[in-house]
């Protein structure tokens, strides 16, 4: 026979492990964590470039300095993990044209107002559509046409949205976000916490609790429990399933279920938008950008929205390190995923010889991470539609039958971040938990009446 445990958790990124800390200590021992890639951490990923640790995945620990407490700031915190402070909302002030020449900060603040306005508007108008179904009332909003508004554009959208609709994020934690500078890197937190509950020996997991490399094909579903087929060919049996692939994966049929998901379940998952954010590292052999305050992050603007747009120098993270990044997102991305690093090295040099000038020195080194080709992940992370109501994320949340359902994607105030994935998996954990609960009161009845 198949082994069985009570729950089998599909996935080991930060709402998986957190699941099954929970599960561990609330006494459930024979929990099985599958992973479908070699290592722990999911989209919390370091790795080393140059000298240094860079990070793939998340970056920064958002939300800090408010009301409420993070609780992901709050382990870094413990862990002493290094952080440096990191204000991504300078970055309108250092907007280069195509010839190197910065917009005056007057001209850039003015765009950006009236950009945050626009989309107040835009946001206002689809409001009421959806209220009243009226006419289409956006029309007075602007759309960006010039290079730096196109960059603002994209600042405004993929960066800041902030500024037009409040972000639980930044309401309840606050307003402040640390970029992770640990050569242990922002995955160091997974591990400590994978330590509370696993067996590990000089750094190394060494749980059989834990199974890496097990890719889940096949989730087969019945009221007395569900059988997990692995792409290896291995069956395990579980009383419940906790899955916690991301709402990429879910879009893709990585992992079919018998029977299949309820129609409710499928559309809900399809309502989701994805968004692909791609970090490229790049290293010099000597710094030739501006540093100092207000100088961490600077923006190209560029006729095509989201063209090697959003740039940021690595000196205040790793000092000497000659690292600069530029961030892609959705199309730029799964474009230059697509091609070779050598192409994407070629144009972003043009960008920075636009920026910078002629003489400024080759990269020495490039490294494009490719979350969107990755079947592991199909996706960064979940981006719900400006106006969705809860219906849809309260959906892709809800279980179906014994399949339970986390990720960031299932967090109604956080979706997209790290804490979200945190208290995803603590909460998903807690209703498999009550789940358990009610079982074992039927039971009880059942073995009375007898
Ligand atoms: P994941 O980390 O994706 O974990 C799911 C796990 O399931 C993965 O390990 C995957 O391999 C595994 N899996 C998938 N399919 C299967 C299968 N069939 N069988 C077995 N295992 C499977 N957040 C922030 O807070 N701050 C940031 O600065 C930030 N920046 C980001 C930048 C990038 C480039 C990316 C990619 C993400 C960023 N995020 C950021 C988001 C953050 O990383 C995620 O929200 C969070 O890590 C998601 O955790 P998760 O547990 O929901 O999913």
């Amino acid at each position: 026979p198949s082994p069985r445990s009570s729950v089998i958790i599909i996935g080991a990124g930060v709402s998986g492990l957190s699941a099954a800390k929970v599960l561990a200590e609330n006494g459930i021992g024979d929990l099985l964590i599958l992973e479908a890639s070699d290592r722990i951490g999911g989209r919390i990923r370091k790795e080393k470039f140059g000298d240094v640790s860079v990070e793939l995945g998340a970056g920064w620990i958002a939300g800090v300095g408010g009301k409420e407490s993070n609780p992901v700031w709050e382990i870094a915190a413990k862990l002493g993990l290094r952080t440096c402070l990191s204000d991504y909302s300078n970055a309108r002030y250092n907007i280069y044209d195509r010839s190197g020449k910065i917009f005056p900060s007057g001209i850039a603040a003015d765009l950006y107002k009236k950009a945050v306005d626009s989309a107040i508007q835009k946001l206002k108008g689809l409001e009421s559509n959806c209220v009243e179904d009226a006419t289409n009332r956006t029309d007075f909003t602007l759309t960006p046409k010039t290079p730096i508004e196109l960059a603002i554009d994209f600042i405004l959208h993929d960066f800041e949205m902030a500024e037009v609709e409040p972000i639980s994020t930044y309401v309840d934690f606050g307003e402040r976000e640390f970029l992770v500078a640990d050569e242990r890197g922002y995955e160091y937190l997974l591990f400590k916490m994978a330590e509370e509950f696993l067996f590990t020996s000089e750094g190394k997991i060494l749980d059989n609790r834990l199974k890496l490399k097990k890719v889940v094909r096949e989730l087969q579903h019945s009221r007395n429990g569900v059988t997990v087929r692995t792409e290896d060919g291995c069956v395990y049996e579980a009383d419940y399933v906790i899955l916690s692939a991301s709402i990429g994966v879910l879009q893709s049929d990585l992992i079919s279920f018998r029977p299949p998901l309820p129609r409710w379940k499928t559309e809900a998952i399809e309502k989701c938008d994805v968004m692909v954010y791609t970090k490229i590292f790049l290293k010099f052999p000597y710094k030739f950008w501006p540093c100092g305050p207000g100088k961490e992050f600077f923006i190209y603007a560029h006729e095509r929205r989201g063209y090697y747009t959003f740039w940021q120098h690595m000196e205040n993270a790793y000092p000497g390190s000659n690292i600069l990044v530029v961030t892609l997102t959705n199309n730029e991305s799964k474009r230059v995923e697509s091609q070779s690093d050598e192409e994407t090295l070629k144009e972003a040099m043009v960008v920075l010889r636009d920026m910078f000038g002629s003489d400024i020195p080759d990269a020495t080194d490039i490294l494009v991470p490719r979350w969107w080709n990755n079947r592991f992940q199909r996706c960064s992370y979940s981006n719900y539609p400006m106006i969705s109501n809860n219906q849809v994320i309260n959906d892709i949340k809800a279980p179906v039958g014994r399949i339970f359902f986390t990720g960031e994607h299932t967090s109604e105030r956080f979706n997209g971040y790290v804490h979200g994935g945190h208290l995803a998996g603590i909460d998903t954990s807690k209703a498999v938990l009550e789940e358990m609960r009610k079982d074992e009161r039927q039971n009880d009845k059942q073995n009375q009446n007898f």
